[in-house]
């Protein structure tokens, strides 16, 4: 088994000297992903904790060459994580009602499907809803390509 030993400040503080260094494992390439997945991964190391405590948790015990990179590398791919995380997008506009129109003015246009096929081979339904009265019509299609679609909802319009 081969160590590392290194002095750390942080947790350190106010030790005698003897006691500032700590002995790390140098992990050999084949147990790295077992440990990265023990402790971010597992309840007990606290479940998904952030990069810099599993870190600094890994670090306490482990060394490898590239060790931090690794951790950050592995969270960042971490689906629970990414799902989770808060989108903290500062550029994104706030959420503001739609402004009021008449009839007709505005619609709202959705493509139901794929459904059951029907024995001529419609298999979507083209949704289109007015804004302002809710009055809603539906068109069969047999694909829901932008073509079929805007054919679509032109005929409805010119109704
Ligand atoms: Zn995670």
């Amino acid at each position: 088994m081969v160590f590392k030993i290194i002095g750390t400040k942080k947790r350190c503080r106010g030790l005698a000297e003897e006691f500032k260094r700590i002995k790390q494992i140098a992990l050999p390439k084949c147990l790295r992903l077992d440990a990265l997945k023990s402790y971010h991964d597992s309840l007990a190391s606290g479940g998904h904790i952030g990069r810099e405590k599993v870190y600094n948790s890994l670090m306490e015990k482990y060394w490898w060459n590239n060790m931090h990179q690794n951790v950050i590398d592995y969270v960042k791919s971490c689906d629970r994580c990414q799902r989770a995380k808060q989108n903290c997008n500062p550029n994104r506009p706030p959420l503001t009602k739609m402004p009021q129109v008449g009839r007709f003015d505005r619609w709202h246009i959705d493509v139901l499907g794929p459904l059951t096929k029907s024995p001529d081979g419609y298999e979507y339904v083209l949704l289109v809803v007015d804004a302002f009265s809710r009055w809603c019509e539906g068109f069969p299609m047999k694909t829901q390509n932008a073509k079929e679609n805007s054919r679509k909802s032109l005929q409805w319009s010119c109704n």
